[in-house]
């Protein structure tokens, strides 16, 4: 490493607040699904940036949208209308088949408005202000109040209690559980589509479907998190859109931006109607000219290119590969995932692979301590499977004697 690079992580562990423990490398720049650091050292990545840069890095039409929209206007309140919000919540309503959309800057942001949209509908019905949300365990929907109360993971949670209040938990795929939560106050169910942080575990269709029909008998609000299985990742646009149902409110940020920080959530017009309205919520930098504009290209581009049919395609190819290493390691147990949103469950901590990963020019990340997670950018092609898969090989021997 080079003693700038060596400098500035330094810089950075005097300065930043210690949220994270980072791995020792400096990000310069990306040119598609690669990565550069400081030292011009290139790394593949099987990451990208958590989800986001689902069209990978310098995408010269993206580019040049933004800066467009740089030199034309960022930023203009929501006092006012700007084109470019209005084109990316056209887009947005028509490829969702959702009705409204409010505008974020983040995915727990976007959480926040569910949960209130959620509240705000049960209110209006019955006037009673303690009404129930139900979510899953092992589930996560972000790090603010409102979004870490319904955040299945104890840990995260346990230092900032009191959380918001009237949640209970129920398992994923266990309707039953479900069911034994719903009491006269419950208003919503909350669920990630495909759990990401949580091991990647998708929703069964049957399960999702009669948390549809329970919604429906009894007007409650059925509310699905794609913020990290939406936009194509799972080879669907929307991961639910493969189970024939539709939520009532689904919450988005992550690819919706490639990089540009925004998020939404939408609605159909049935909650619009009887839930926020004008004071009811609200944000500064929400629904920027910038951020929309980046949502717009961003919708046109995966249209064009059919991103998401190849996702559907390469994702095959990925999971061939990835099952050949699980029946080679008697220490992976077995892979888990939809589309380009995979893991695959180690019997043991995941930290020494990645971290070999890393000094080979490969960037990996996990889903708890013992599964190794990937999220590579959606336009990866054969060559760059099969491009990891050695470097991976590779980062499995050398870790194992600290496997
Ligand atoms: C990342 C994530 C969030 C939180 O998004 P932020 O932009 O980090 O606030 C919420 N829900 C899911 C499913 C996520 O993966």
């Amino acid at each position: 490493m080079s003693e700038t690079m060596r400098q500035y992580i330094d810089e950075a562990e005097s300065v930043l607040l210690h949220t994270y423990n980072r791995y020792p490398i400096v990000l310069k720049r990306g040119e598609g699904v690669y990565l550069y650091d400081l030292d011009d050292k290139k790394y593949l990545d099987f990451v990208s940036g958590i989800g986001v840069f689902a069209l990978g890095y310098h995408n010269r039409e993206y580019n040049d949208a933004l800066k467009a929209q740089i030199d034309a206007i960022t930023h203009t309140s929501n006092y006012y209308y700007n084109v470019p919000a209005i084109e990316a919540a056209k887009k947005l309503t028509r490829v969702s088949g959702m009705d409204r959309v409010f505008f974020t800057n983040s995915g727990a942001e976007s959480v926040e408005g569910a949960i209130k949209a959620a509240r705000k509908y049960a209110f209006l019905k019955d006037g009673n202000t303690d009404h129930e949300i139900i979510a899953m365990h092992h589930s996560f929907h972000g790090r603010t109040m409102g979004a870490l109360s319904v955040t299945g993971n104890p840990k995260y949670r346990e230092a900032f209690e009191p959380g918001i209040g009237q949640i209970r938990f129920a398992q994923l795929n266990d309707f039953d559980s479900v069911l034994s939560c719903v009491t006269d106050k419950t208003c919503a169910i909350l669920l990630e589509t495909v759990q990401g942080e949580g091991g990647l575990y998708p929703a069964e269709e049957d399960f999702l479907r009669k948390i549809r029909a329970l919604c429906d008998e009894r007007d409650l609000l059925m509310i699905l998190d794609e913020v990290q299985c939406g936009m194509g990742r799972t080879g669907t646009l929307f991961a639910w859109q493969r189970y024939g149902i539709k939520p009532d409110l689904m919450t988005l940020a992550k690819g919706i931006g490639c990089g540009v920080p925004v998020g939404a959530f939408l609605m159909t017009e049935r909650v619009a109607e009887k839930s926020l309205a004008a004071g009811d919520h609200g944000t500064t930098y929400g629904g920027n000219p910038l951020a929309c504009a980046a949502v717009a290209k961003v919708l046109e581009l995966f249209e064009r290119d059919n991103i998401v049919g190849h996702v559907r395609e390469i994702s095959g190819y990925l999971e061939e590969k990835l099952d050949a290493l699980v029946s080679e390691f008697d220490f992976i147990r077995l892979r888990r995932g939809v589309g380009l949103m995979q893991g695959l469950v180690f019997d043991r901590p995941v930290a020494p692979v990645i971290e070999e990963a890393l000094k080979r020019g490969l960037i990996l990340i996990n889903a708890g301590p013992d599964i190794l997670r990937f999220l590579p950018p959606l336009i990866i092609q054969k060559e760059h499977v099969d491009e990891m898969m050695g470097i991976l090989r590779e980062s499995i021997a050398a870790g194992k004697g600290a496997l």
